[in-house]
């Protein structure tokens, strides 16, 4: 039997930046992987995530810091073009908690930001026409992030480290003591001294006893049609999150299509078993998500030019699980991203290091479980 210091469980974004991470620090790394390696079935496929500052938490606020310097650092290194610059709008009404708390968050992590009237807006940045109750708290450092690419792009990098990568490799059991862990595939049985289980949505499956808690939403994009490309190309439109608590809808400027944006709303989507999970469209849905988009950008047609599936795995709290097992300190939890987890991507490898290592270089409290 082959064995590894650490053996990785899922090559989605978290799987992919441990897998590069440990490797360039030297550690004989096995990946394994499910599925076809950028399969469609996870949740970190796709041509584009939001990478922001602009969060309630300024622990958050940190580390999407440290994480955009890496990207960049990344982009360096790997020699593909992974961030799209386009600054960020955060919109509600004047009166919007969600808003408010970002406020206070960006100032006691000392970022910029600028807080626009509706009619600011809609000057500078004209695809949207925001009623005059509103507002957008503008935050130059967002971006789009190349999802599908900037996982490829790890795991190639992982793999000029050295690291093995397996795909169509179903872990199916774990054998853990304290200094060895042995899992069984459907191929063959590896060992190794530690493990990570980065597995997405179905992490909890691997880890019964646990009781995660975790949800898992099955949530969908859609494409929609602009009568006015030139106000969505990635030069005059930022990305947006509306703060609505009734429909957190967001979208992206031209990017995965010229000629229709992306658009999805953040919350309530239908909380699905894993096995349930199916690639189709949810009219009503789209049809609400629709509505509301519309409402602030009058230049989104409601013409459907594509769709695509995705899932969330979800915590109560919506924080992440970044963290050892109660008994086996050689296995680490890396789970419940909460639809908000891809544009850490570039920095969890190193807090993987560090919650292993226990040298406290990163706060990591509040991703227990
Ligand atoms: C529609 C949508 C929009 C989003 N937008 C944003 C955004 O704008 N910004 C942002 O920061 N985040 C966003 N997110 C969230 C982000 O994409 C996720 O938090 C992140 O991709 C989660 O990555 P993961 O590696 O934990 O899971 P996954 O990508 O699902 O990877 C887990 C992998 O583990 C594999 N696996 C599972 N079990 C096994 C097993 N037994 N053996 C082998 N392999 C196994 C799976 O096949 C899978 O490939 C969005 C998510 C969705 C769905």
């Amino acid at each position: 039997m082959k064995h590894y210091d650490l053996i990785i469980v899922g090559a989605g974004i978290a799987g992919a930046s441990a897998a590069y991470e440990f490797s360039k620090q030297g550690d004989n790394v096995l990946l394994l992987e499910q599925y076809q390696f950028l399969h469609t079935k996870g949740s970190s496929q796709g041509g584009s995530r939001i990478f922001r500052h602009a969060y309630e938490n300024p622990n958050y606020i940190k580390l999407a810091i440290e994480a955009g310097e890496l990207w960049r650092e990344l982009e360096h290194n790997l020699k593909e073009k992974l961030v799209f610059p386009t600054g960020g709008i955060d919109i509600g009404t004047n009166d919007n908690k969600d808003l408010q708390d970002i406020q206070t968050a960006l100032q006691a992590t000392a970022q910029d930001y600028e807080v626009l009237s509706a009619h600011e807006t809609n000057k500078r940045f004209p695809a949207f026409q925001l009623s005059s109750d509103m507002i957008a708290l503008y935050q130059k450092d967002a971006a789009i992030l190349a999802a599908t690419r900037a996982v490829n792009a790890l795991l190639l990098a992982a793999a000029l480290a050295g690291a093995d990568l397996q795909d169509n490799t179903e872990l199916v059991k774990i054998d853990m003591a304290k200094d060895r862990v042995t899992v069984k595939t459907n191929l063959t049985s590896f060992s190794a001294s530690k493990i990570i289980l980065a597995a997405g949505s179905w992490l909890d499956k691997l880890l019964p006893d646990l009781k995660l808690n975790l949800d898992v939403e099955q949530q969908q994009v859609i494409y929609l049609k602009v009568n006015k490309p030139h106000l969505h190309s990635m030069v005059n439109m930022p990305i947006f999150i509306n703060r609505n608590p009734a429909a957190m809808v967001y979208g992206f400027p031209l990017i995965d299509s010229p000629t229709a944006i992306k658009v999805a709303n953040h919350l309530a989507a239908p909380k699905i078993e894993i096995e349930n999970r199916n690639f189709e469209l949810n009219s009503q849905r789209a049809k609400n998500t629709i509505a509301q988009v519309r409402s602030f950008m009058p230049y989104v047609s409601d013409n459907l030019e594509d769709f695509a599936t995705c899932l969330y795995t979800k915590t109560k709290t919506e924080d992440f699980i970044i963290d050892l097992h109660p008994e086996y300190d050689n296995l680490l939890i890396a789970g419940g991203f909460s639809g908000h987890g891809f544009k850490f991507g570039s920095l969890l490898g190193k807090l993987f290091i560090d919650k292993f290592a226990k040298t406290g270089k990163y706060d990591l409290d509040m991703f227990g479980f």
